[in-house]
């Protein structure tokens, strides 16, 4: 756990930072975010986060006080006075203090902060014997209300879905879109495999575009199998010969049960296994220096 905490601008001490109860980000979950990690004191991928929090920063018309290299700097600084070599990072944007009512217009400043902390998203038994999942009945918000490639403090879509897989004792749901094709899960994007290709739904099916996925992405093709955007049913998930999770927390987690059916034999599929490896390793080695 880091000592401190970037505040608009300035390292506070952790039990010390705080934000306006008048901040839009709190009241109406006015804002956006993202979640980075660091491995081996090298943040994996910051450009790409970077340039996705500007990107959902632009959608919903917030402009960011600082320029992304002045954020890149106070994450890598972050990183450095955490004292960690690997941790979590999370940047957040609100709408900034202002008066109630929802108008954006009248929060004057922006308000931004960057946590770094440790986190374990799920138990290491699920990456070692694979992870049961349901689907629920929550449906994946659509993207004609609010888009789900918006990384924004609106996650009560995602929390709602979240408690219904643990109250089906799941740690993970299966969100479909209004269609009923699958979109995502709560917070990791979903692949399947069937005959040695790859098949994850497209962005357009209600997902966010995921970064591990971009680089599980590439590292299946490195091994020589692609990847294909494509809409699919439930009970094509069902008869696929193996599923996996990725997201910047989870990484790469192996799917061997959905909905009571098994997948494959029950156990990590041989490729999901070499996707877990390769990513692992990758993390480890890519990555923006904290020093
Ligand atoms: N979908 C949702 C809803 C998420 O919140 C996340 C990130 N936790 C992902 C997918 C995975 O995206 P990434 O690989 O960029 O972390």
């Amino acid at each position: 756990m880091s000592k401190w905490v970037w505040l608009n601008g300035q390292l506070v001490e952790r039990e010390k930072a705080a934000i306006s109860v008048f901040d839009h980000g709190i009241l109406y979950g006015d804002g956006v975010f993202e979640g980075i990690r660091f491995y081996d004191r090298k943040v994996f991928k910051l450009d790409e986060h970077i340039n996705r929090l500007f990107n959902s920063a632009k959608i919903i018309m917030l402009d960011i006080p600082y320029s992304k290299d002045e954020i890149k700097k106070a994450i890598l600084l972050c990183c450095r006075e955490s004292g960690l070599s690997d941790g979590y990072i999370r940047p957040v944007v609100t709408r900034g203090a202002g008066a109630l009512g929802l108008a954006p217009w009248r929060c004057s400043n922006p308000s931004m902060f960057i946590i770094v902390d440790t986190l374990q998203l799920y138990p290491k038994e699920f990456y070692d014997n694979g992870m049961p999942i349901v689907t629920v009945a929550t449906r994946r918000n659509i993207p004609e209300a609010l888009n789900p490639m918006i990384k924004s403090l609106n996650y009560l879509n995602n929390i709602m879905a979240k408690i219904e897989a643990k109250n089906a004792g799941a740690e993970e749901a299966i969100m479909l879109n209004n269609d009923g094709y699958v979109a995502e899960c709560t917070g990791d994007n979903i692949f399947i495999i069937r005959n040695n290709f790859i098949y994850t739904p497209p962005v357009s099916a209600g997902s966010l575009p995921g970064i591990t996925m971009g680089a599980v992405v590439q590292l299946a093709a490195d091994m020589g199998v692609k990847t294909v955007e494509k809409l699919f049913t439930r009970a094509e998930m069902y008869i696929s010969d193996e599923c996996f999770l990725t997201g910047t927390a989870a990484e790469v987690v192996p799917v061997i049960q959905i909905d009571g059916r098994v997948i494959g034999d029950g156990k990590p599929g041989v490729l999901t296994r070499k996707l877990v490896a390769a990513f692992h390793d990758y993390a480890r080695k890519s990555g923006a220096p904290i020093e």
